[in-house]
């Protein structure tokens, strides 16, 4: 029988739910059970794909293509599990699929409501990933804040499906936020008693209340939340601000978090930690004591907002652990870079260059004065989608001497469109749809700096693109000292660039940072950081 864990969250967003679920289940995986998680996303989109990072954070990309919030990442990195499509549930998809059946006439003239016929079919979608996959525990994790209208309909379905199970198969967990007024000085617990009070009137009773606060929550804070929220003491659970996300479920689990769960759920898992939770705690330790440190200069154009690149940041923090070596990011907005002097300038003190996806004209010649720099001054570069594209429009501008060479995304005019729609996708552009997503097969030729880097000719990796290296131009490319060193399968499609002439100039159409995990870093990744400190020790 599957058991179930709904975390709700109380008072404001961005509380860290999605670390608090993703560390719940990195705990319980540790304990030897299946587990799962889920993101219901209560907005009216189907999924992320359309959504700007400036409002959303990155948009993750799972194997299946399906384009996720950045929660997903989090739990795919902290349970090492490949997630799918039917993992995010959100509100337009639900409608979607309940409309669709109405116009099919599955209802049989019904009049069709939010309960039962919503509320249904998302129980409906929580019960196929269960079932799918034979999970032990499959957490699911409420997008929003508890009294958003959005997530009535959410909250209203995991009511019924704990009717449904009954007590001791599925347990709520609220996170809150407990604040510090500066002028007291004292932990307020009045945010957290209205928002299970919120709770409590759509009938659903906390089991736990994990109190996020700058520091641990003092013992006469959690009597004061147990009483007034009616939760036994022990289930009332400090989340402080941690140093780093890894060290979360440690904290948690001191704080007794497994435990309650596994007594709630009536679970008994193997009694100590696994091999899981040993690898972990090495690669927590090593995190946490870096013996060198480097500086990476990250050349993006959502650079002022906070999560717009966290699968960087964190397939760098997993390649801190394995060198050992802290990674400083220097985020650097790419139209500051338009100065080719201050663009000098701002890269002279880093040990390499990242250069991320994305989407459209702004910024697009500052990032290409960065790719010139670090080619031209022997700087590793990492280079990723639009990234790898910016290399190859450099390369035909400044190499081959093609002053126009550009995107067709962003110069539909230019003479020289280096990066295209392929032939085949040109009459569909006007349709839409043409985006490239999700785990595609990649053959990468012997001999190859990727080669050596991935140790293999084939691999599979994550995309989401819509352009492409114009084939009319790789073979003069390929001529003039800029390599493809992997391709789709057909060949067709150019996936890793590399110059071999240089210590590390490698660019690819994919992103490897979607399926960078803690205790196994991406290779290209990897191989970036270890050029970077080859770099730094030359450069003494
Ligand atoms: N805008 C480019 C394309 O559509 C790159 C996309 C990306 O960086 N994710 O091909």
């Amino acid at each position: 029988m599957t058991k179930f864990i709904i975390i709700t969250g109380g008072v404001l967003s961005g509380l860290g739910k999605g670390i608090v679920t993703s560390s719940l289940g990195m705990l319980l995986k540790s304990h030897g059970f299946e587990v799962t998680a889920i993101k219901v996303d209560p907005y009216l989109n189907c999924d992320a794909g359309t959504m700007n990072p400036f409002e959303h954070g990155e948009v993750f990309v799972l194997d299946d293509g399906t384009e996720v919030d950045l929660d997903l990442g989090n739990y795919e990195r902290f349970l090492d599990i490949n997630l799918c499509g039917e993992d995010n549930i959100t509100t337009g998809k639900v409608y979607r699929s309940v409309i669709e059946k109405e116009r099919a006439g599955e209802y049989l003239g019904k009049t069709v409501q939010i309960i039962p016929h919503i509320t249904d079919e998302i129980n409906r979608r929580i019960w196929k990933v269960a079932d799918d996959i034979e999970a032990d525990i499959v957490l699911v994790e409420m997008g929003g804040t508890v009294g958003d209208i959005e997530s009535s309909p959410f909250l209203e379905a995991s009511r019924q499906l704990h009717m449904e199970v009954g007590h001791g198969n599925l347990m709520f967990i609220h996170t809150t936020l407990v604040p510090v007024l500066d002028v007291v000085g004292e932990q307020k617990t009045k945010p957290t008693q209205h928002s299970v009070k919120a709770l409590r009137s759509i009938g659903i009773e906390p089991d736990m209340i994990v109190g996020r606060s700058k520091v641990e929550l003092e013992s006469s804070t959690k009597k004061k939340i147990s009483l007034f929220c009616d939760v036994p003491e022990d289930a009332v659970i400090s989340s402080p601000n941690a140093d780093n996300i890894y060290r979360v479920p440690l904290i948690l689990h001191e704080e007794g978090l497994t435990d309650y769960v596994m007594n709630k759920l009536e679970l008994s898992g193997n009694n100590g930690f696994d091999e899981y939770m040993v690898r972990w705690k090495e690669f927590l330790n090593a995190f946490e004591n870096p013996k060198d440190k480097l500086r990476v200069a990250l050349v993006g154009k959502y650079c002022d907002l906070e999560d717009a690149y966290v699968s960087h940041e964190e397939g760098l923090n997993h390649c801190r652990a394995a060198t050992e070596t802290e990674i400083g990011i220097k985020y650097i907005e790419s139209k500051d870079l338009e100065d080719r002097d201050n663009c000098s300038k701002l890269l002279s003190d880093v040990d390499g260059i990242l250069i991320p996806g994305g989407f459209g004209t702004r910024g697009i010649d500052g990032k290409i004065n960065a790719v010139e720099y670090a080619r031209t001054n022997n700087v590793p570069m990492l280079s990723i989608c639009l990234g790898f594209q910016v290399s190859v429009i450099e390369f035909a501008r400044n190499v081959l001497g093609y002053e126009d060479a550009n995107s067709s995304e962003f110069d539909p005019k230019s003479e020289h469109q280096v990066i295209d729609l392929l032939p085949m996708q040109r009459g569909i552009d006007k349709m839409g749809g043409t985006m490239r997503l999700g785990s595609e097969k990649i053959l990468i030729k012997e001999g190859t700096m990727a080669h050596e880097i991935y140790g293999d000719t084939r691999i599979q990796e994550r995309h989401r693109h819509r352009y492409e290296v114009n084939l009319d131009f790789k073979e003069e490319i390929e001529k003039n000292g800029m390599i493809f060193s992997g391709t789709s399968i057909n060949k067709m499609r150019m996936e890793i660039l590399e110059i071999p002439e240089h210590p590390f100039f490698v660019g690819s159409q994919f992103h490897p940072e979607f399926k960078s995990r803690p205790m196994e870093p991406a290779p290209l990744f990897l191989a970036f950081v270890k050029a970077m400190l080859d770099f730094k020790e030359e450069s003494k």
